[in-house]
């Protein structure tokens, strides 16, 4: 019996955030499907479901709504192709944050169960943890080209969670591991809960500002790690 589902996000949580070979593709992508240049210059990154970066991107040069609505899948999937072509397995090995491996298996250790909810999109997702040799560890996740916002990726990680796990987990059980304050809006919109970490662009104080059930500067130490999803869960942290 699992003791409940950890989602990490990836960028700035498991691995640093700012990778250029991501945006490289995305830009790509948009070109290759419109058939013009389209950048990201000035479009807010830090949380954002990569289907929320499109359509801001797409929007702000007057490509009609449902034209962007109609291609948005084949842009995610270019991007894909693109990123999974260019980044192979272990480009990202030194990408890993401090002990955010370590942390991962001491909680699986401890009998909970691992995915990812990211706002990349899966094929990026996948080739990024492929990339960084973390794929095995994070079976399962929800993903920046699966829904509208990051607060019902947690419904769609907890449904895959359920089919590769065999066992259903209340949103009470379910704990998200992000660096931004959209992770932390992302878990109060579903009813999960959340841990922060300052290994993104935003410090200790602004995520407890925020509402986060429990903040750490990183993850390098494990037990400090556990301790804190331990406490979350069992309602005992302290509110920010
Ligand atoms: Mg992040």
């Amino acid at each position: 019996m699992s003791r409940g589902l950890v989602l990490f996000d990836i960028d700035g949580t498991l691995l640093r955030a700012g990778d250029r070979e991501h945006a490289r593709a995305f830009v790509e992508a948009m070109a290759e499907v419109f058939g013009r240049p389209i950048d990201l210059d000035g479009v807010p990154l830090a949380g954002m479901l990569d289907s929320e970066i499109a359509r801001l991107a797409l929007e702000r040069v007057d490509i009609a709504p449902v034209e962007v609505e109609a291609k948005l899948p084949l842009v995610m999937q270019k991007m894909g192709e693109r990123y999974t072509a260019r980044v192979l397995a272990g480009d990202r090995a030194d990408w890993v944050l401090a002990g955010a491996v370590e942390s991962a298996l001491a909680l699986a250790d401890a009998g909970y169960a691992l995915g990812v909810l990211t706002g990349n999109a899966r094929p990026v997702a996948r080739a990024k943890l492929v990339a960084a040799g973390l794929d095995e560890l994070f079976p399962i996740g929800a993903y920046g080209d699966q829904a509208r916002t990051r607060g019902e990726l947690v419904r769609l990680a907890c449904a895959e969670a359920e089919r590769y796990y065999g066992m259903c987990f209340p949103a009470h059980r379910v704990i998200l591991i992000g660096d931004t304050p959209r992770d932390i809006a992302a878990a109060r919109a579903a009813g999960a809960r959340v841990l922060a970490v300052a290994t993104g662009r935003y410090s200790v104080l602004e995520l407890k500002a925020e509402g986060a059930d429990a903040v750490l500067p990183d993850l390098s130490d494990p037990v400090a790690t556990l301790a804190a999803v331990e406490a979350v869960l069992s309602g005992l942290a302290p509110k920010g």
